[in-house]
């Protein structure tokens, strides 16, 4: 499933062919993803334009022009990659993008959990307002998500990481891996945390999706031969997958838990707190 790093990557593989480009042509193969595609406000919003940015926020993509903006996630499977032209070849191809003079982005998607959505412009998108803030995003202070956790009372640290409304984009990889950085139990009540433990939390957190984005490659041949999980597998994880296994620090054995459903893997003695 991609995740915040790999969103990224492919935005970096993608802004140089879609930024400042006019499109050409538009095509979609399916009425439907995870919602409805509202092909007809798309291809008025869209066709013939010339984009502006491509922007990121969580795990979402926005390809900006005057109207508004194209909305992506690549939900479970989502990918694009390049073809020679509009003529569609591969299996669960659902769009085909033509951007001048000749860059054919076709977006594939297997599992349909992904989406293709009209943003307009002032106006945004209901589901990207109910996205917390961008864990990458230097707005993203450790006072800012003291303000955040201040009416969180039950919720466990992991929890509260995964949670998209607070902070977006942070999959379970790399709750597991910061919270061990940071020397923070998975399970440490949020309205507990301190000052200087956000701090740490927040620098161990960017740290790693940085090294991720480092090691998921800049370009589009990179990302398209890969089915988006690449990044993190160059990574070398402390915890992650590890139960059982020797802690990198103290080499006591990685535990298990499970929290909303998920596996926590953390370190007993590193992370008391
Ligand atoms: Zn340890």
């Amino acid at each position: 499933m991609p995740e915040l790093p790999e969103v990224e990557t492919l935005k970096r593989a993608l802004a140089p062919l879609v930024q400042n480009h006019r499109l050409l042509d538009l095509r979609f193969l399916r009425k439907d993803l995870r919602f409805p595609i509202p092909r007809e406000e798309l291809r008025r919003g869209l066709l013939h334009q010339t984009t502006s940015r491509l922007t990121r926020q969580g795990k979402y993509l926005l390809l900006h022009v005057s109207e508004g903006a194209l909305l992506i996630h690549l939900g479970m499977s989502g990918r694009f990659i390049q073809q020679p032209s509009m003529k569609v070849v591969e299996k669960h191809t659902h769009a085909v993008f033509w951007f001048e003079p000749d860059t054919f982005l076709h977006f594939i998607d297997p599992r349909r959990f992904g989406c293709l959505l009209w943003a307009p412009q002032g106006q945004g998108h209901p589901l990207l307002d109910k996205l917390g803030p961008d864990a990458l995003d230097t707005g993203t202070t450790p006072k800012k998500m003291e303000e955040i956790a201040a009416n969180c009372f039950r919720a466990s640290i992991k929890t509260f990481l995964m949670d998209a409304h607070r902070l977006a984009g942070i999959g379970n990889i790399y709750a597991c891996e910061a919270l061990f950085r940071a020397g923070i139990h998975p399970k440490y009540p949020v309205r507990r945390m301190s000052s200087p433990q956000w701090k740490k939390l927040l620098s161990s957190l960017r740290k790693i999706l940085k090294q991720s984005i480092a090691s998921g490659g800049t370009t589009l041949r990179d990302f398209h031969s890969t089915d988006g999980s690449q990044g993190y597998y160059k990574l070398s994880l402390a915890v992650y997958g590890r139960e059982n296994l020797p802690c990198p620090i103290c080499t006591s054995l990685i535990k298990r838990l499970t929290q909303s459903g998920r596996s926590t893997f953390f370190c007993k003695n590193c992370q008391k707190k």
